[in-house]
Order: structure tokens, then sequence, then C-alpha cells
């Protein structure tokens, strides 16, 4: 049987918190943004080896789209995803409403701001997301006080800036990255898969081909290469970037003889979609 609670008010989820704090129960956090697949399961199943107890949020905010992006029609499916967490042994289903996150509306409220790393790669394509991002972040966090925050390294630049926006909380948060949930075909698991036609599902296949590619390559500009000839060789795909960053830094890789971990990003557009993906490559080692 489960034991799932669905709240939606802060006051009724601090006061869960509080009963668990006072039974010295640890608690780890799932952010989500809902229509839940395979991939923030596992999130959960990862939550679920930390902590004693499981908060999965699911809201979708509206300060990280941009203007003619998806908001509106982001899919929603609250029961199902009540059910998926059910059966995984979540403890608190939060369903925040807007103005248990933004009191003074969303537009009025004090931003965190994601800094220069925010304005690169997905923050120079969707300017304003990230500031978006670290904000609700900031509020949810805020709410729940975890002592784990389960996060996805498919949104690779999303967990470095929470990583380091949280770096000097106190008390501490502990961010656990969750490595990347794939489909049968090796596309990326995402909400926005949803999308997508039969036609743009097999062209979307090429970006894990690309970065396939980049993993078998010697060198960071070979690797960059690589995956861009497997990206253009897809008449239907556009390319929005394809860049190599360090990942201590998230700063662009700018020297072939480079040694370290790297991220190699890649976004697309296929048809009205717009696809993230990313894999870690080790260079000189
Ligand atoms: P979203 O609902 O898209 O905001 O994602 C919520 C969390 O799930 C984020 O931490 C994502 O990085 C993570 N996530 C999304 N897709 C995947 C995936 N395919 N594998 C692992 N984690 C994922």
């Amino acid at each position: 049987m489960s034991t799932l609670q669905s709240v939606t008010s802060v006051v009724d989820l601090r006061a869960q918190v509080d009963t668990w704090r006072k039974a010295g129960e640890s608690i780890a956090f799932v952010p989500t943004m809902g229509a839940l697949h395979a991939g923030h399961h596992q999130l959960v199943r990862v939550a679920c080896e930390r902590a004693d107890r499981i908060v999965v949020s699911v809201y979708v905010n509206p300060l990280q789209f941009g203007q003619g992006e998806d908001f509106e029609k982001y899919p929603r499916n609250i029961d199902a995803d009540f059910e998926a967490l059910a059966g995984l042994g979540v403890d608190v289903l939060w369903t925040p409403a807007e103005s248990d996150i933004y009191p003074d509306g969303a537009l009025r409220t004090e931003l965190t701001d994601a800094g220069p790393i925010g304005d690169v790669w997905e923050g120079a394509s969707r300017p304003g997301h990230f500031t978006g991002v670290l904000t609700v972040v900031k509020r949810l966090v805020e709410a729940v006080t975890p002592d784990y925050l389960v996060m996805g390294q498919k949104d690779a630049q999303q967990l470095w800036l929470v990583q380091t926006m949280l770096a000097t909380q106190a008390p501490p948060i502990e961010v656990i990255p969750v490595a990347t949930v794939r489909d049968e075909d090796a596309v990326a698991l995402s909400s926005r898969n949803a999308y997508l036609s039969a036609d743009e599902r097999q062209s979307a296949q090429a970006i894990p081909r690309a970065l396939g590619a980049a993993k078998t390559a010697r060198t960071p500009e070979s690797a960059v290469q690589a995956a861009r000839d497997v990206l253009t060789s897809e008449p239907s795909l556009t390319l929005d970037y394809v860049a190599l960053v360090d990942s201590t830094t998230f700063e662009e890789v700018s020297s072939d003889t480079f040694a370290g971990d790297a991220q190699l990003l890649i976004a697309v557009r296929v048809g009205g979609t717009r696809l993230i993906d990313n894999a870690r490559l080790t260079f000189g080692q």
C-alpha cells in the first residue's frame, strides 16, 4: 500500500518536514516539472538509497520559459505522476501553486542571478532561462530544506549552476547527480520527446550517435568535429550548438592539448522541438 501524500501549500509541506526532522530522519528532494518518465524514476530510486524520506515536486516554473517557448503546452499528467511516485516509495508529492512559490507573483519575485555561465550555451539560446531555474530551485529548496538534492546529468549546465549556487549553502545540501537514462534507441528520455513524430524521433537518434562519435576522438577539436559531422549529416536536424566545456569550470575548452574531464554539449532542433544531450569525455589520461 502506498503512503504517498499529495500536498500543495508550503505550510503543509513544512509541517511534514518538521515531523520527520524531529524523528531524526534525513530528506532527499527531487524537483521536476512532471510528465514523469523513467529518467525521473531513476532520480527517485537514487534518492531512496540516500535518505529516509523523499519529496518530489511537480511544478512547471513559468520563470524558466522564454517568450514563444512551450510553457502552455508543456505536458502535464499529474494523475499518472502520482501513480508512478506511489509505486516508487515517495513520501510526499508536492504540487505547489504559483502563489506558494512566488507569493508576490512570478514577475515581482527577487531573481537569483545565474552569473556568466548562465548566459552561455543553453543560456545564450534561452535568455533568462537559468536565472528562472536558479530562482525556483532556491525557493523550492528553502521550503523543503533537504539534506540531498537529486538531479539529472542530462541537464548538465543546470546541474553545474545549481551545484555552484548550493556550494556555500548552510546547512549544506549535497547535490547528487544521476546518469542520463536513455531509451532503447539511445535517445535521452525527456518529457519533450512526446512532441516528436516518428520521423523526427528517427532523426533524434543522430544525437546519441554524435556523442558516441565524439567519445572515440583523441583530442578536443576532433571530438567536437566528429559530433558536428554526425549532426550536420542529418538533414532534418538544425544544429543549435556543439560545445566542449571543462567539467569543473563549465568554460569552453579552448586548447587542443586540454587534459582532464570535459562535457560535450549538444543542442538541436528537430521540427519544432528543441533537444539537448551531453556526454562526459576525458582527455590526456
Ligand atoms: P524536468 O522535469 O525536465 O525539469 O527534469 C527534472 C529532473 O529530471 C532534472 O534534474 C533532470 O536533469 C532530470 N532528468 C530529465 N531527464 C532525465 C533523463 N533522461 N535521465 C536522468 N535524469 C533526467
